[in-house]
């Protein structure tokens, strides 16, 4: 099948080129990220594989459907940039990969934990330049404390796994408890009950209308002073400007993000010889209790194979006929 690649970057063309070897399909690699301006590329494609912040609004799926698409592969989890009523209206399916590398989202928010809480970046840039000194370092332990985890599916249960070797006590808030979950001692309680109780909150729920700016003024009243707080997950889950009263009164003492809500413009890209024109986000990377990596937590070898594989054998299946697993129903979104 021909399918357009969009916001490809040098990693996607081989591990999709590489994948492609058994299945064959016509791909045209674009580095650029679809929008409504430069949908008119899609003409003479019926499939497109898109990432995180190509955009899938109303206009755009139109647009493209205008120009003769019938299938949007996602290469990613996530399917909050999509527009499904609208796709569903104009006939589009439009599949996923719902798992490729849970650990590899779930070891990176570990990562960020450990980076913040033992300073490790502020250490690093310090002994680089011959200075030994423990000032402002001081770091706390995890074992015992209490982590709040927000939705446990795929990447919050490792998480949660994870963490239970670390010793601490294991709180969750997910509308659906998880057995295993609760087998190694995780309790589920109510979120306004998470925000209370958490010396660490990380999210891995979806976003969804229900769970935009989940985390906001309000909710940040009900948090322990000094809470660390960790978004891997989607970057609209957090009223950024909140958090940043928050940091600045030190409500919130760690902040660790692998997302943005404004990532769109600006993730994925070397912007290092321009001025950032985003100011929430400029002031974020100017507190020295924040980390912000730049949507990598999926970014392994095995992720990026498996994303690759998934994907093809998606449009396979659409190309086919043949019922496609990973097709997005508007019951999963109703859920
Ligand atoms: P999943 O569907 O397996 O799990 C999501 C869990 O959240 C489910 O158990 C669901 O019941 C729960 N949930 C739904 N609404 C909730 C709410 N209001 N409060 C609490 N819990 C709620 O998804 P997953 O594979 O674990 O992925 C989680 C999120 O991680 C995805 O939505 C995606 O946005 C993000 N993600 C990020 C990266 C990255 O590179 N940073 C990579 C993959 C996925």
């Amino acid at each position: 099948m021909k399918v357009a690649v969009f916001s490809t970057k040098s990693f996607d063309k081989s591990s999709f080129e590489q994948q492609n070897l058994s299945y064959c399909h016509d791909l045209v690699f674009f580095e650029e990220r679809l929008t409504k301006h430069n949908s008119y590329l899609v003409n003479g494609f019926a499939a497109i594989c898109v990432f995180v912040n190509d955009q899938l609004d109303q206009e755009v799926l139109r647009l493209i459907s205008e120009n003769g698409v019938r299938l949007i592969a996602l290469r990613c989890a996530g399917f909050n940039n999509v527009d499904l009523l609208s796709a569903n209206e104009l006939g589009l399916t439009v599949v996923r990969v719902p798992e490729y590398s849970p650990d590899a989202v779930a070891e990176h928010t570990i990562a960020l934990i450990m980076a913040l809480n033992r300073r490790v970046c502020r250490a690093h840039s310090r002994v680089r330049e011959g200075n030994f000194s423990l000032e402002g370092l001081l770091g706390f332990e995890l074992h015992g404390k209490a982590v709040g985890i927000i939705g446990t599916g795929r990447i919050g249960k490792r998480v949660a796994r994870i963490l239970n070797g670390f010793g601490c006590i294991l709180l969750a808030s997910d509308p659906y408890s998880d057995i295993e979950c609760e087998s190694f001692g995780v309790k589920y309680i109510t979120l306004e009950e998470l925000f209370t109780r958490s010396d660490v909150i990380t999210l891995h729920c979806p976003l969804m209308p229900e769970t935009y700016h989940l985390i906001n003024d309000e909710v940040i009243k009900l948090m322990k002073s000094g809470v660390m707080l960790i978004n891997t997950s989607r970057g609209a889950l957090i009223d950024t400007k909140a958090v940043i009263e928050a940091l600045k009164s030190r409500k919130i003492g760690y902040l660790g993000l692998d997302v943005y809500e404004e990532e769109g413009d600006v993730f994925f890209e070397d912007l290092s010889n321009q001025i950032i024109q985003d100011d929430v986000l400029a002031r974020l990377l100017t507190f020295p209790n924040v980390i912000i990596t730049g949507h990598q937590a999926f970014f392994t070898q095995k992720a990026l194979d498996t994303i690759a594989e998934i994907t093809l054998s998606n449009i396979t299946d659409f190309e086919k006929g043949r019922h496609c697993p990973n097709t997005i129903s508007l019951d999963l979104v109703r859920r």
